[in-house]
């Protein structure tokens, strides 16, 4: 392997504006999802290098580093997942009680669907206002007994 010749002054630029694009897309204080975990571990390694460390603890370092971002950013995606299952179960259950009753806007019988309400949008509009409205007055009449 033949190396690239090193001019001084060359590779301090070049090394700052290395630094400058790793610190931005490495920030810890951007929100996780928007981290690099390979920026923050290469920032890692070369700062580690640059200031005379031992090569193995260098990489170990920044080896760290990167499995912390990419942790985070796991279990950060995990999380949301689940909160977004968590909502569309509620919004199914919801949709479950709203469609008990026929629809005073669309007409649309119990247990079928609003009409004109589009596949789209999903699922909080999948039904009328006035028929989510009345769904909830009549189980309110009803009490909570059942
Ligand atoms: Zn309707």
């Amino acid at each position: 392997m033949t190396e690239p010749p090193t001019n001084g002054l060359q590779f301090a630029h070049d090394l700052a504006r290395l630094r400058e694009h790793l610190e931005h897309a490495g920030n810890e204080y951007l929100p996780i999802e928007h981290q690099s975990a390979a920026a923050a571990g290469f920032l890692k390694v070369i700062n580690e290098l640059t200031t005379g460390a031992d090569p193995t603890a260098a990489v170990a370092r920044a080896m760290a580093t990167y499995f912390r971002v990419d942790e985070a950013q796991r279990a950060h995606v995990a999380a949301t997942e689940a909160r977004r299952q968590r909502e569309e179960q509620d919004l199914e259950a919801e949709e479950e009680i709203t469609r008990k009753v026929e629809c005073p806007d669309c007409g649309a019988a119990a247990g079928l669907r609003c009409k004109g309400t589009g596949a789209s949008g999903g699922l909080k509009k999948k039904s009328h206002r006035a028929r989510f409205r009345l769904a909830r007055q009549l189980t309110d009449r009803k009490g909570t007994t059942s």
